[in-house]
């Protein structure tokens, strides 16, 4: 587990996490997306803030190159990615951090992964996957925001291996012990990126404490009726 000094993880639990547990800037953007009453305008906007960060995390070690670059005082090198990155969405909670994959690597290409988890087996079902056709990429991001049993990842992380990439890393918000576990077990050269390591999964599949179903979070498709009480103050 990587322990940046300003940010070290506190959960040693695999060689490939990097868990930003006691980030304070993380922790308080969170704190909100996991607040019940966080509006799902508000928890998309979030999801995207706290995605651009870890997403800067998990493309701080890509191989580069060093190229010359002129700048208006004078001849310098500059290293350069030297990789060709993608990102793989897994719909639909994955949605929600493409903007900010845009918004950090304009133009790479972005593989939906349509996956949902059956109710009964709690395992992945693929519903939708284009990937045959596609620009190949040497490094794909897997965009998920909730590694909870780790199926899903799993699955995406073979179906990209399958395709030839030959780098897959795994970034999402928060994750479960046991989806951690699994990841590692079946696919322990896939880096994986989050906010928390939370305790642990309920008999639903769902990560406890967590943020609950963050497909409904996000697209106001969930039972219970989101309200617009403040809670978590917001940045000053
Ligand atoms: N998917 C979610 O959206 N939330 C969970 O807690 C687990 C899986």
């Amino acid at each position: 587990m990587t322990t940046r000094p300003h940010h070290p993880s506190s959960a040693p639990m695999s060689p490939t996490l990097h868990a930003y547990s006691n980030h304070a800037l993380l922790g308080h953007k969170l704190a909100l997306l996991r607040d019940r009453r966080t509006q799902p305008a508000r928890f998309g906007q979030l999801l995207k803030e706290i995605s651009l960060m870890l997403l800067s995390y998990a493309t701080a070690d890509l191989p580069v190159r060093e190229v010359p670059v002129i700048t208006p005082v004078g001849p310098t090198t500059q290293r350069v990615l030297a990789k060709r990155v993608g990102f793989a969405p897994i719909l639909r909670a994955g949605a929600g951090m493409i903007p900010a994959a845009h918004e950090l690597v304009p133009g790479a290409p972005i593989w939906y992964l349509g996956l949902y988890r059956d109710e009964e087996t709690l395992r992945p079902v693929r519903y939708y996957d284009k990937l045959q056709g596609y620009p190949p990429v040497d490094i794909a991001l897997i965009l998920d925001p909730m590694l909870a049993t780790g199926g899903s990842a799993v699955m995406a992380a073979s179906r990209l291996k399958e395709k030839g990439v030959e780098t897959v890393t795994f970034v999402g918000l928060i994750a479960a012990p046991e989806g951690v576990a699994l990841l590692a077990r079946e696919h322990p050269d896939v880096d994986v990126y989050v906010a928390a390591v939370d305790e642990r999964l309920n008999e639903r599949g769902y990560i406890v404490p967590g943020l609950g179903d963050a497909g409904d979070r996000q697209n106001a498709t969930g039972a219970d009726d989101p309200t617009d009480e403040p809670f978590v103050p917001e940045m000053a």
